[in-house]
């Protein structure tokens, strides 16, 4: 038994206590305070399950948001945040390095092929950090005016302002804010097979905001919060000779796809396997990239631009001196140190192999929903399991049928969607494709 002093918030909260707390005062990811269906009260989770105060386990499809790729509790990472805390859980990196950054920094360097790393503590911060990254690139190489980015329709950034701007303006998350955003230049969502008229299309927008544009950003090969949807890696190709043609930096957000997901370890490596007939090509190189999510194993927050040596180069040398950017908790030792883990664990694992197994898992199992009458496509690549319905999901009718079936699932809009973690066994996949072909069931039946 654990005793407060009186006066204190009591240390232990009982799962009621939690649920009323919650009600009246927290805000959760776009949703009201005390809305309808009361969140799930999770007393602990361990390797795919989340354990629920009143004892119910669920298997996670989630990865909580595609970061916990490990799984929950998993012993090097938990040993890796217990080790990195008897030395420091934090000190601010303006003039201070450590062990941890400098490990995490040069693993990352030595995985993506790039040169710089500026880590910071959100996917959506990396985003901010990248456009200002090729905002001051621009200025720096006397093109101050160029301020836009080129962006494919269906994107999805983060929740701050300048990643709202390059979210789709049409059905996207932030369609609110249209009038208050950063006006950016959009071209059309990449087809699922690569089609010469989006190529031509592309080529024709860029070439009539040249003078403007500063940059291109897109998410390699999955676009994910913004539909789930899959396209052609040839695409990227498209991309990359439009930024060089016209002076543009071209970003990659691999905050979702990175590490595995996708079958590759960063989605944009999928381009190297479209020539073949041509010959070994190493594919298309980014000039700017984000990672984030998983780069902890879902432990905690943070995320990591990275550049080409001459971007950095540029924007040193220019007026500004530096790039303008400095977060608090900038390179956070606690996190460095168990995204260390998480990436060392990655890269010891057969990842490759469990992703192709979950893919074909997740094919086998989410086939027969695409018969129903009410799906308009099922849809998987790598460990990403997609069913994507003719109607929105009633959400709480949703996650209660899929907890009916023991999983945790968090559809949205028309999408009923997995990316379950790379331990999940073949039991885990199941279900949760059972899970999936439940909900689908129940919502195409409920259209009526
Ligand atoms: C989740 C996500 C972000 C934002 O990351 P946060 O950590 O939620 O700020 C940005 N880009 C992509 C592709 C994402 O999936």
């Amino acid at each position: 038994m654990r005793t407060a002093p009186a006066g204190t918030v009591s240390s232990s909260l009982s799962s009621d206590e939690i649920a009323r707390v919650d009600r009246e005062h927290l805000w959760h990811p776009y949703a009201r305070i005390g809305g309808d269906p009361a969140p799930l009260v999770v007393a602990q989770a361990h390797g795919t399950r989340l354990v629920l105060a009143d004892g119910r386990e669920l298997v996670d499809a989630m990865s909580s948001w595609w970061a916990a790729i490990h799984g929950y509790r998993h012993p090097a990472l938990d040993a890796a945040a217990a080790e990195q805390l008897r030395s420091m859980s934090h000190v601010m990196f303006g003039g201070l390095t450590h062990e941890p950054a400098a490990r995490l920094g040069a693993l990352l360097v030595e995985l993506t092929g790039m040169d710089t790393v500026f880590f910071c503590d959100s996917g959506s911060v990396s985003v901010e950090v990248a456009v200002k990254t090729v905002l001051q690139y621009q200025r720096a190489v006397g093109r101050p005016e160029r301020r836009k980015l080129l962006t494919p329709r269906g994107g999805y950034y983060g929740d701050t302002f300048t990643p709202m701007s390059l979210c789709d303006p049409v059905g996207g998350m932030h369609s609110e804010w249209t009038g208050v955003l950063a006006e950016q230049v959009f071209a059309p969502r990449p087809p699922a097979a690569f089609d010469p008229a989006w190529d031509r299309e592309v080529r024709e927008i860029a070439a009539k905001h040249a003078h403007e544009l500063a940059g291109i950003i897109a998410e390699p090969v999955v676009q994910g919060a913004g539909g789930m949807r899959m396209y052609d890696p040839r695409c990227l190709t498209t991309l990359r000779e439009v930024a060089d043609e016209h002076g543009l930096l071209l970003v990659f957000d691999e905050i979702a796809t990175g590490f595995g997901r996708t079958g590759e370890l960063f989605a944009h490596q999928h381009s190297a396997h479209q020539h073949s007939a041509a010959g070994h090509s190493a594919g298309v190189r980014p000039d700017v990239m984000c990672v984030g999510k998983a780069l902890t194993g879902g432990y905690m927050t943070l995320a990591a631009v990275l550049s080409r040596r001459e971007i950095a180069e540029a924007i040193d040398a220019s007026g500004a001196g530096a790039l303008l950017h400095g977060p608090t908790f900038m390179a956070n030792p606690l996190a460095c140190r168990v995204a260390v883990a998480a990436v060392e664990l990655l890269l010891a694992s057969d990842w490759r192999g469990e992703v192709a197994r979950i893919e074909a898992a997740l094919e086998r199992g989410l086939a027969p929903a695409g018969e129903l009458a009410g799906v308009r496509e099922v849809r998987v690549l790598g460990a990403i399991g997609v069913v994507e319905l003719e109607r929105p999901a009633d959400l709480a009718r949703a996650t209660a049928t899929a907890v009916e079936h023991g999983v945790w699932l968090r559809p949205f809009g028309k999408l009923v969607y997995t990316m379950p973690p790379y331990i999940s066994s073949q039991a885990d996949l199941d279900q949760i494709c059972a899970a999936i072909r439940a909900v689908a069931t129940e919502e195409c039946r409920s259209v009526g």
